[in-house]
């Protein structure tokens, strides 16, 4: 049996991965599961699985998870040290799939350990790329991509030199509002951004593929995943979304991954690796598709890919600090405070900011720095909404 953990366990990529943990329940030894808010499915699932602890990342939830799973010997426990504790429990494999950069901490704890890490978190990669990079060498642990490009990516090469690789193109869906003329986005709402053509997914990533801003965490997560530099990293817009990423050899020959739009894929593969083995996920018939579509991202549409682009190359802290503010403006975009184009607009400024105030992003890149300066960005962000309101 193998011990596995679950880090947003409540979510979209957490249900998924139950969803195979059920159809093979013998195979798996659940240590840890987690979630934020959702107590009454985190402590269903706590139960069905019979996990050794159930984590809820807040503390004043404490007592409703302990009724939810009164009489059920599942351990439970609340707050960001029980988290971080819940990753240091010995498992064989664990899922990062809490949202946000809140994922950043308990992912680094499980690479202490030495484990293996399978990452749909992609804040994890762009806030403090190197240090989880180097963490994960110096204890002998392993980081598998779950996000679907980048697991598109890590099969493409798998048997292959990195030197020989000229290129890797991931693709977007374009989101929610790819047909829709530009005139139309500043009017944008959150329900709109909110539902995606393709993929089933939490609303704050189907937000971010409606702005682009999710494949901007995505350039800098294939950078720093795969070492590669910026300008060899390309997007295209598929709105199919069946080609998931395709990598260039330096013979001109190009390798790409192809599947249904179902996250359990991406997972399953994590999960079995280094093995391939059966899933549940339907099966291409592109005779009946008939065709795929490409086209290059329109700039002018999607700032977010510009500003990702001026962070890869500024490097140091700078990927925190936008992932940060991206996130906060998201927070502001929801609560209906700021409009759809505003939230780049704002992510823009706090990034200017940092430049102006010298130093700050050139700062070590630990943990205590990353931690810093995410706070600081979501200051300024709500610095910024409180001056344009004025
Ligand atoms: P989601 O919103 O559906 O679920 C997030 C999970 O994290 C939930 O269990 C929630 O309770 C928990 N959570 C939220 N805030 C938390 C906090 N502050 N502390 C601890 N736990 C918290 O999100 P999702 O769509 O499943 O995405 C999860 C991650 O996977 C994100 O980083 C996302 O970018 C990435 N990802 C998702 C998909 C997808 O198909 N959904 C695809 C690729 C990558
Ligand atoms: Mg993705």
């Amino acid at each position: 049996m193998r011990k596995i953990s679950i880090f947003g366990a409540t979510g979209s990529i957490g249900q998924n991965t139950i969803d195979l943990i059920d159809r093979d329940p013998a195979s798996y030894n659940v240590v840890a599961l987690t979630a934020g808010a959702n107590i009454e499915k985190l402590a269903e699932d706590a139960r069905r699985l019979n996990a050794d602890v159930a984590v809820t990342a807040y503390e004043n939830r404490l007592d409703d998870l302990r009724a939810a799973l009164a009489g059920s010997g599942v351990e439970v426990a609340a707050g960001q040290n029980a988290l971080t504790e819940a990753a240091a429990r010995p498992a064989d494999w664990v899922m990062s799939a809490i949202v946000g950069a809140a994922g950043l901490e308990p992912g680094l704890e499980v690479l202490r350990q030495g484990g293996t890490l399978a990452l749909a978190n992609k804040e994890t990669l762009v806030c403090a790329g190197a240090l989880v990079l180097e963490t994960a060498k110096a204890n002998n642990a392993r980081l598998l991509p779950v996000d679907s490009e980048h697991s598109a990516v890590f099969q493409a090469l798998v048997g292959e030199d990195m030197a020989a690789v000229e290129r890797i193109i991931i693709t977007a869906s374009g989101g929610a509002f790819r047909d829709w003329p530009l005139s139309k986005l500043a009017h944008a709402t959150v329900e709109q951004a909110s539902s995606h053509p393709n993929w089933d997914m939490g609303q704050r990533i189907t937000i971010d593929s409606a702005s682009m801003f999710n494949k901007a965490l995505e350039l800098i997560e294939t950078k720093e995943f795969f070492g590669v530099s910026p300008n060899q990293i390309e997007v295209l817009v598929h709105p199919e979304s069946i080609v998931h990423a395709l990598v260039g050899f330096q013979d001109g020959a190009v390798m790409a991954h192809m599947g249904a739009p179902d996250m359990r894929h991406a997972i399953g593969y994590a999960l079995h690796w280094p093995d391939r083995k059966g899933l549940p996920v339907e099966r291409l018939d592109l005779g009946k598709l008939g065709q795929l579509r490409f086209s290059e991202p329109n700039e002018a549409r999607y700032p977010a890919l510009r500003l990702a682009r001026a962070v890869m190359e500024r490097g140091g802290l700078s990927g925190g600090v936008f992932n940060a503010a991206k996130e906060r403006a998201l927070d502001r975009f929801v609560a209906r405070e700021i409009g759809f184009l505003q939230m780049a607009e704002i992510v823009e400024a706090v990034l200017d900011r940092f430049e102006a105030a010298g130093g700050l992003i050139d700062a070590p890149l630990t943990l205590d720095n990353v931690l810093h300066t995410d706070h600081l960005a979501r200051t300024w962000v709500d610095d910024i909404v409180i001056q344009r309101a004025g």
